[in-house]
């Protein structure tokens, strides 16, 4: 080896005790902070599926750490948890869940002392539920109430999902509560102007009826005066009796529907029947109840999702 090589070892062997050094004095100079900040135990909170993971994760901001006790891509209607999804919830304080019979595993949780040190919150509390106008084969439906789950899909009654969110974040973290009611605020001030553009956005229409794919809309359709037709019921994967087919058919035609609504979560085949029938496009209405992994890797959330939902209908209704 030259001088020169040796010299060039001999100044990165330097260089790099140097930076060592550097690493260990900060490390040594810093962690007592760190440690304080950083094992400070953020509280856990579980939402059950996507739209109130979305709420609860803007109040919570970066003082609750707040996860989707749904997986990633699933659709919530009838979905129950696994063993290891229950043993994942261990050290969570608040369970946020929606009611009205979106979780159909809820009331076993709160009966089983498993959960003792858990508090549930009920996001619908103080919201007047519609009754289900469910399909016959919604069975399931019918025995945990038979009321409409869809609450979340109305900007108005999501922010009241917001505020019982806020209020239980308060009640479990006293000392972060002006945090959370400051980012409540902040994000009502966003559901709001969703409330706007969704009133601006269907103002002036040609139609006031469209073809959605399951029953999710009805808390929708009454803030905004329009209405639609579904083909499934009240939870997207039930079996749909072909007599009830025919009559979505008719009604699209007599009404001259060019748009038949798929969702993001299901099979797509069932709304490209129709619309072929019908001869009609498909495009997709989601009903915000949950989001695939791609949406999650752009980090999509549920305003992204009206957004789109409202362009999407703005096509349909043949809004200006
Ligand atoms: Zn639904």
């Amino acid at each position: 080896m030259n001088k020169l090589g040796a010299g060039i070892i001999v100044g990165v062997a330097i260089a790099v005790a140097i930076i060592a050094a550097i690493v260990l004095s900060n490390s040594n100079v810093s962690s007592p902070a760190n440690l304080q900040s950083s094992e400070t135990p953020k509280f856990k909170v579980a939402a059950s599926f996507f739209p109130l993971y979305e709420f609860a994760k803007n109040v919570g901001g970066d003082k609750a750490q707040v996860y989707s006790f749904l997986p990633i891509g699933s659709e919530p209607h009838e979905w129950e948890p696994s063993i290891q999804e229950i043993e994942g919830l261990k050290g969570t304080k608040l369970f946020i869940y929606n009611g009205a019979g979106m979780e159909a595993y809820i009331s076993k949780f709160m009966e089983s002392g498993e959960f003792a040190n858990m508090t549930f919150v009920k996001a619908t509390d103080g919201i007047t539920l519609l009754k289900a106008d469910s399909a016959e084969d919604d069975k399931e439906i019918l025995t945990q109430g038979g009321m409409d789950p869809h609450v979340w899909n109305d900007p108005i009654y999501a922010e009241q999902e917001v505020i019982n969110i806020k209020n239980a974040m308060k009640k479990a973290d006293p000392a972060n509560a002006q945090y959370y009611e400051d980012n409540a605020d902040a994000y009502i001030t966003k559901l709001s102007a969703l409330d706007n553009s969704i009133k601006t956005g269907l103002s002036h229409c040609k139609k006031d009826t469209f073809v959605s794919f399951h029953n999710a809309f009805n808390y929708f359709t009454n803030r905004y005066g329009v209405h639609d037709v579904w083909i499934t019921g009240i939870a997207p994967e039930a079996d749909v009796p072909p007599q009830d087919i025919q009559k979505v058919i008719q009604i699209a035609k007599d009404k001259d529907v060019k748009v038949i609504f798929s969702e993001d979560l299901v099979d797509p085949r069932l709304a490209n029947t129709l619309a072929s029938e019908v001869g009609a496009k498909v495009l997709v209405l989601s009903p915000l109840e949950g989001i695939n992994e791609t949406e999650q890797q752009e980090g999509k959330t549920y305003l992204d999702k009206w957004h789109e939902n409202l362009k999407n209908l703005r096509v349909a209704l043949e809004c200006q």
